[in-house]
């Protein structure tokens, strides 16, 4: 008896003009979410607390069962961890972007013209052979992930997370300098490395001869979100369960890695709407059957819809999950297995923006109470048996039902 929890990152959203005033989850086609519905438990939750917008490593976090006011130490960490790096207790880790800048450091795009994996490879090998070089007085790895994106941590004594970010979030600005957020010789020292290492990226990349040939040279690096490693106790020590995560996103794989959970690696999971649906499901099922208890499986692209506006695209997506989903419910059995769904977060299809609103639940399985509720939606979902929780209420919920929860009391 084991757990799948599927979590289509932003699926939950508003009532959409557009669509009658109706959410995509109630407009799209969703036989097999439905049916999860129908014979399960179904609530509505908020990942962090009511009327709380949180970001996905937050989210994420809640749903694993950790308090984000109380673990959450920032999401550089997170996404080190989730680019396979190994963070020590002292480490402090950035997520970092190439970025195109003008001779006077004012950034003209903020991703390098979203160059490819291929040519951000290249030159992340170069800063490191410059690294090798330098001293900066502490250990730095540099390492890219995908497209413009990287990861920057820091090793060594004396090092603070409480500095500001480089990255001035917006075109037309300057690369900020970084500054120490306490007054502490440990975020001093450390805000001066990073303005060190700024200086340092532009120099080298700016002088790399693959940049000369790009009409957006990747000229700079921007960092933000320093973060260390959240001290989370293993879902494996707390529960005593075998766990697995299923995510295309470096950030999520991290959140995952942190509460213990083995990250297994799909061929053709992109995070975006061209993810191999078919292929992450058959990992699950592949997982479930083969010692782990607990599979933690994340869908990307639902969030991506709402950032981008893109109705249509969100309601055809939530489709191809259902049909993924469908195929699952075929290899597994509801009398032997609970199947999860939820969404880490609202993400408004209007704003384009993670939202507090709540999200919709349903728990199906062998013990699961049905409760009369028919449809997986923000609405009908709210009449379930489940209420409303909060995000940190569902991993006791579910390790409860699979029996691994000790009684309270005599
Ligand atoms: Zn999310
Ligand atoms: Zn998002």
């Amino acid at each position: 008896m084991g757990v799948l929890l599927v979590v289509c990152d932003g699926m939950a959203d508003r009532p959409v003009v557009e669509l009658g005033r109706r959410t995509p989850l109630q407009v799209a086609e969703t036989p097999n979410m439905d049916k999860l519905a129908e014979v399960g438990s179904c609530g509505i939750m908020d990942p962090v607390a009511p009327g709380i917008p949180p970001g996905s490593d937050v989210a994420n976090m809640a749903l694993l069962g950790y308090d984000p006011y109380e673990h959450y130490a920032g999401r550089g960490a997170l996404e080190a961890l989730g680019a396979g790096l190994e963070l020590g207790p002292g480490d402090v880790a950035f997520r970092c972007n190439f970025a195109t800048v003008d001779a006077s450091g004012v950034v003209l795009d903020r991703r390098a013209g979203r160059i490819s994996t291929e040519k951000a490879s290249v030159l992340a090998e170069a800063i490191r052979e410059a690294l090798e070089k330098a001293d900066f007085g502490v250990e730095v790895e540099f390492v890219n992930t995908v497209q413009h994106r990287a990861v920057l941590v820091l090793r060594g004594e004396g090092l603070s997370k409480a500095i500001s970010d480089t990255d001035p979030k917006v075109v037309g600005k300057p690369i900020k300098e970084c500054v120490p957020l306490e007054d502490t010789a440990e975020a001093r020292r450390t805000a001066e490395v990073v303005n060190r290492l700024t200086a340092f990226f532009r120099e080298v990349l700016s002088s790399h001869p693959l940049n000369k040939e790009l009409p957006k040279p990747a000229n700079a690096i921007l960092m933000r979100g320093a973060g260390s490693l959240p001290e989370l106790k293993p879902l494996g020590e707390l529960y005593g369960i075998r766990g697995a995560c299923i995510s295309a996103v470096a950030l999520i794989k991290g959140v995952c890695r942190a509460a213990g959970l083995e990250v297994l690696d799909v061929p053709g999971a992109t995070g975006s709407y061209d993810t191999d649906l078919g292929a992450k499901f058959s990992k699950a099922i592949w997982a479930l059957g083969n010692g782990y208890d607990f599979v933690f499986l994340h869908i990307k692209a639902t969030d991506v819809a709402s950032h981008d506006h893109a109705v249509d695209k969100k309601v055809w997506f939530i489709g191809e999950v259902d049909k993924a989903l469908g195929g699952a419910l075929e290899a597994l059995s509801l009398d032997e297995d609970y199947v999860v769904l939820t969404a880490d977060h609202t993400t408004s299809l209007r704003t384009g923006q993670h939202e507090g609103d709540p999200v919709p639940l349903a728990i199906a399985g062998p013990e699961a109470r049905p409760d009369g509720v028919e449809r997986f939606d923000e609405i009908s979902c709210s009449l379930g048996c489940l209420c409303r929780l909060r995000g940190v209420d569902l991993m006791p919920i579910l390790m409860n039902l699979l029996g691994k929860v000790r009684r309270f009391g005599a």
